[in-house]
């Protein structure tokens, strides 16, 4: 195909896309196809002919759409947001087109120098410490990891790099602290950085599902008396049920006094702290060896990109510098190549899109758009204290709120509360009007409902609330 069918395909494309986005509202946010189906209706071989973009396209839009669901629908209410926006989807066609490699200076220098400069700009929007230096990772899953490893480096004087866990000297066991509430990332990337699940102390948390920083010490003192080998501290800034925010400042004054590497995992609610009046919740970061947050989940920034910092990008590198002969180049010791500050070699031109995306809605639009949603998970969790039928069930302090179903006259049995929530949320998400998702807290079965869609206006969480009494109605 040649840069004309481009021209021909692409505007039909991008035809079709502003008509999805202008009629979004018209998909059920959760794709209602039944396992396999979109399996059995794909060929089990490939074609040995060529077939055209034009039934290719067809069957996308007969076979693919109907499985997908609308994680842009404006009434998408679960997990946690992934948005996107207009500059950054425009963003993604030029990082498409160029195609380029990211692994250093040489193979982009303009990819690596608005990558210094974009990541520059988001440490001033958090108001993260000075001497932070930013990377663009695929999500905070690797970010994490890329903590665990340069934590396991630092206490092993980057003898597992070198000799692996079995190596010249008899490494005692490495322990990884998070809350209860951690992130799963944070035990899988233990796992794979070679702590072991049994190396993951789950810390107690608090009424409001916070880290508890004297059982952190108390599990600190611990492992050191039993020989074992404290080495790294991950707090979360919004944890995942339900958006809890572990001190920070306490956690860092442990993790001084003990020497441990401290990393901050804000995947989510990490883009908040743009706002002036939410800027507290990262307060204590400046004693943090590393922070992590996702602009592909709030930040208006398409899949992938995850913003990691670190405090010491020099001991990032040597945790991750490889340097054979076919990559040398003679700019090596003026630039920044970003291959070692991370586990991928190549790396997709992600900084176009922030780029993109911060300079089309400016920090002030930014701000706007989450300050917004955040009113409006307030406006939401007030509508549930009021109506007596309903309760909230853990602080409030962004954009989420959890809650269930339990009116409180008729006094009902824990299961029978676990069997009509679940049945509230089925019969939501089967509606396809909105889309919400569950969790655990204190082990009662919890509704969530997340507000971070770029387009999710007043009307969109007034007709899920409207939905949700609606539908618990006929429990009566
Ligand atoms: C979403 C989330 C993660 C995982 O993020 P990925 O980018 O998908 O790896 C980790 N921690 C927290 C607190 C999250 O909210």
């Amino acid at each position: 195909m040649k840069p004309h069918d481009f021209r021909e395909y692409g505007h039909q494309f991008v035809d079709w896309i502003a008509d999805f986005m202008e009629n979004i509202e018209s998909y059920p946010v959760l794709s209602q196809v039944q396992p396999g189906e979109i399996l059995s209706r794909l060929p089990a071989s490939p074609p040995d002919k060529p077939e055209t973009i034009d039934r290719i396209f067809k069957d996308f839009k007969d076979i693919i759409l109907p499985g997908i669901t609308h994680w842009q629908h404006p009434s998408f209410f679960a997990y946690f947001p992934a948005n996107g926006s207009v500059p950054s989807l425009l963003a993604e066609m030029l990082t498409s087109a160029l195609g380029a490699q990211c692994m250093v200076w040489q193979t982009s220098p303009a990819a690596a120098e608005l990558e210094e400069r974009v990541m520059e700009w988001l440490r001033k929007m958090l108001k993260l410490p000075e001497d932070f230096a930013g990377v663009i990772q695929d999500t905070a899953s690797t970010a994490t990891l890329c903590a665990l490893l340069c934590a396991r480096e630092k206490i092993t004087g980057f003898g597992v790099n070198e000799s692996g866990f079995g190596g010249d000297k008899v490494i005692n066991r490495l322990v990884v602290y998070a809350s209860k509430e951690a992130h799963s990332s944070i035990e899988k990337g233990a796992k794979i950085a070679g702590f072991g699940k049994s190396g993951v102390r789950l810390i107690e948390v608090d009424a409001d599902f916070a880290m508890l920083p004297e059982k952190l010490e108390e599990a600190i003192v611990e492992d050191q008396k039993a020989g074992n080998v404290p080495c790294c501290v991950v707090a979360a800034t919004g944890t995942t049920s339900s958006l809890a925010l572990d001190p920070l400042k306490k956690i860092g004054e442990i993790c001084r006094k003990y020497d441990l590497w401290f990393h901050v995992d804000a995947a989510m609610a990490g883009s908040a702290a743009i706002l002036k009046e939410k800027r507290h919740i990262i307060d204590g970061v400046e004693l943090a060896d590393s922070f992590v947050f996702n602009p592909h989940k709030w930040l208006f920034t398409n899949f992938d990109c995850s913003a990691f910092f670190c405090r010491s990008p020099k001991h990032l590198i040597r945790t991750f510098s490889i340097n054979p002969e076919y990559l040398k180049t003679d700019v090596d010791m003026k630039v920044k190549n970003y291959r070692d500050w991370g586990i991928q070699l190549g790396r997709r031109f992600r900084a176009l899109k922030l780029w993109f995306v911060i300079r089309a809605y400016g920090v002030e639009g930014l701000q706007g758009k989450i300050g917004n949603h955040i009113k409006l998970a307030a406006e939401f969790a007030r509508w549930i204290e009021e109506d007596g039928r309903f309760e909230v069930m853990a602080p409030v302090s962004l954009n989420l709120v959890c809650f269930r179903y339990n009116p409180k006259v008729q006094n009902l049995p824990e299961t029978r509360l676990e069997e009509l929530n679940k049945q509230l949320l089925d019969d939501l998400n089967g509606s396809g009007k909105l889309f919400l998702t569950h969790t655990r807290l204190n082990g009662k079965f919890t509704l969530r409902l997340c507000i971070g869609q770029t387009n999710t206006s007043r009307a969109h969480v007034q007709n899920a609330w409207e939905a949700i009494r609606n539908s618990s109605g006929s429990f009566l």
